[in-house]
C-alpha cells in the first residue's frame, strides 16, 4: 500500500465515531459475517456499521447466493443500516470491513456520507482506498470519509479468505 497522508473530515460529531479502541471489537464483528458468507460459498468479506458504540448493521458478501454483482458486504451493510436509521445520511456512522474496499463500495460509503471506514486487510489488486485507487481522499468528492487500517486482525481475516479459496479449488479439482 501506498503511504500518503490521509485527509477528508468528518461531518459529525466526533462523539458518535469509532474511536481506534473500538476496532478491535467491531472488526471482529464484520469478521464474523465474512466468514458467514462462506457457508453460502460466497467470498468471505463482511462489513459492521457502528453508530455511537453499537452496531446498526451488518452483512456478507452475498454476491453468489443473490446472483447479485452489486451485493458486496458493504453496500448491503449501508443499504441496513439507512432502513434502520430511517435516513439515507450515514455521517454520524462508521462502515468495518474485512478487507479494503472496491471502488463501488468506496463510491458508496462517499454517497452515504459514511464518517470513518476503517478495513482490516488491503486489496492490492481491487482496493480503491489505498491500493489501486485512493477514491475516499480524491478531492472532487463531495464527502471524503476518513479511513484507517486497522491491521491487527489482518492475518485472521486472510486466513479465512484463504481457506475459502482452497476449498473452492479443491471442489473444482473433484468435479473435474
Ligand atoms: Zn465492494
Amino acid at each position: 500500500m501506498k503511504e500518503r497522508p490521509r485527509s477528508g473530515a468528518p461531518f459529525a460529531d466526533p462523539a458518535t465515531i469509532a474511536r481506534p479502541s473500538d476496532d478491535d471489537r467491531f472488526m471482529r464483528e464484520a469478521l464474523e459475517e465474512g466468514r458467514l458468507a462462506a457457508d453460502h460459498g460466497d467470498v468471505p468479506i463482511g462489513a459492521a456499521i457502528v453508530r455511537d458504540g453499537a452496531v446498526v448493521a451488518r452483512a456478507g458478501n452475498r454476491r453468489e447466493v443473490d446472483a447479485d454483482p452489486t451485493a458486496h458486504a458493504e453496500v448491503i451493510a449501508i443499504r441496513e443500516a439507512a432502513r434502520s436509521l430511517g435516513r439515507w445520511r450515514l455521517s454520524d456512522c462508521t462502515l468495518y470491513v474485512t478487507v479494503e474496499p472496491c471502488a463501488m463500495c468506496a463510491g458508496a460509503a462517499v454517497l452515504a456520507r459514511v464518517a470513518l471506514v476503517v478495513f482490516g486487510a488491503p486489496d492490492e489488486k481491487a482496493g480503491a482506498v489505498r491500493s489501486v485507487a485512493e477514491l475516499l481522499d480524491a478531492t472532487w468528492m463531495n464527502h471524503r470519509p476518513r479511513w484507517r487500517f486497522y491491521p491487527q486482525l489482518r492475518g485472521e481475516i486472510e486466513q479465512v479468505l484463504s481457506e475459502f479459496f482452497a476449498t473452492q479449488r479443491r471442489g473444482r479439482s473433484e468435479a473435474d
